[in-house]
């Protein structure tokens, strides 16, 4: 039988976290979130305020905190680029401190904890698609380094505490994903082209559209999360989490406009700086030490995605960064 489980999910009110609490909660394990709501307000835990076994702390990981759990699953950090590089300070700050504080949470508890990490810690890569040993080209300096370089930096001390003190941890490497409940402000591609298709506005495609991202439905990424979680074979990862199907951006605004009906343009703009060229998951070591593999295909998981926008009010949600 199945022992009831003390769980904290730092960032827990995010896009991710939120959905990530609720499956647990219905699990009927007693779960803990903390958030600092810098990208995220409060009304996506709300449903779960009232049951007993969800509790809800307004922290910052940067500082930390005394707790009784078993696993961790660490998720705090602001994770859009447009988010981010507001302030590229408390960006790195929160993956690296974030990391010390849930590392040594988890060694004073003996609980297992797992690492969000990201694509992005192979930077704009030479080889395609990714692969888990490839080392990464990331620039230290540009404006993507305080992400890329945070997350990488937040890996190395979750492996030195997993070495030097027998830390039990895990590293997920997630890619591009997306589904209801993003922020519909976050400055994504797919929130930014599913909003302006709704309004019938013009895409705002960034360069020529010829760049590549491989798009993973929130559902599928979350099963993988907690399947890493719970593995008992001492597989630690690090497991890039992804959907291998790639698609330029031209063809996903394509695809946007063509599932929601709008009349919107596409328009070309300014292609941000270090914007990675290509990225695609190679997902073989996923599909043999946790025997998982994306089920939702985009167009399924856009019209799902598309279909909960339509049921939000704009008005309830802020722009979390005068970024956008
Ligand atoms: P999100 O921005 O919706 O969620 C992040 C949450 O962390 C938010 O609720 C935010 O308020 C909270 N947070 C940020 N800084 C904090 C701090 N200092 N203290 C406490 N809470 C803080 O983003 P998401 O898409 O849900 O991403 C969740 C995690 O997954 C992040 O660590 C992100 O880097 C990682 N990830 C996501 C993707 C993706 O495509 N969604 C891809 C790669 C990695
Ligand atoms: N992008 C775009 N228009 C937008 C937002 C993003 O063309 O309105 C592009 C962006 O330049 C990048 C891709 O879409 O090439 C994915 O961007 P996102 O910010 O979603 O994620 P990331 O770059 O971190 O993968």
């Amino acid at each position: 039988m199945n022992q009831k489980k003390r769980i904290l999910v730092t960032g827990g009110a995010g896009f991710l976290g939120s959905q990530l609490c609720e499956m647990l909660v219905a699990r009927g394990d007693d779960v803990i979130c903390i958030d600092n709501f810098f990208t995220s307000q409060k009304v996506n835990v709300s449903h779960l305020l009232d049951k007993p076994n969800f509790e809800l702390i307004r922290h910052d990981v940067i500082v930390p905190i005394w707790l009784e759990v078993d696993q961790i699953y660490n998720l705090a950090c602001p994770a859009s680029p447009g988010h981010y590089q507001f302030n590229p300070i408390k960006t790195i700050k929160t993956s690296v401190m974030g990391a010390i504080n849930v590392l040594g949470l988890a060694k004073r508890c003996n609980a297992r904890v797992l690492q969000a990490s990201t694509s992005e810690v192979y930077g704009d890569p030479e080889v395609h698609p990714q692969t888990e040993n490839y080392r990464g080209s990331v620039n230290p300096i540009g404006p993507r380094a305080c992400y890329d370089e945070g997350k990488r930096a937040a890996e190395t001390l979750f492996m030195e505490y997993h070495r030097m003190n027998k830390v039990d941890i895990r590293i997920v490497r997630i890619f591009n994903t997306y589904g209801p409940g993003m922020h519909p402000f976050d400055g994504r591609v797919v929130s930014n082209f599913i909003r302006q298709a709704l309004a019938n506005e013009p895409l705002t495609l960034f360069g020529d559209g010829s760049q590549t991202r491989s798009f993973c439905y929130r559902d599928d990424l979350l099963y993988a999360m907690v399947s890493m979680m719970e593995n008992e074979t001492g597989f630690i990862g690090p497991v890039n989490i992804g959907n291998p199907n790639e698609f330029t951006i031209r063809e996903l605004a394509e695809l946007v406009i063509a599932l929601t009906g709008s009349s919107s343009s596409i328009v070309e703009g300014v292609l941000p700086k270090d914007d990675p060229v290509r990225r695609q998951p190679d997902i073989r070591l996923a599909r043999e030490r946790l025997h998982w593999e994306p089920k939702v295909e985009l167009r399924e998981g856009l019209q799902k995605t598309i279909d909960w926008f339509k049921t939000i009010d704009l008005d309830q949600y802020h722009p979390p960064t005068p970024n956008f």
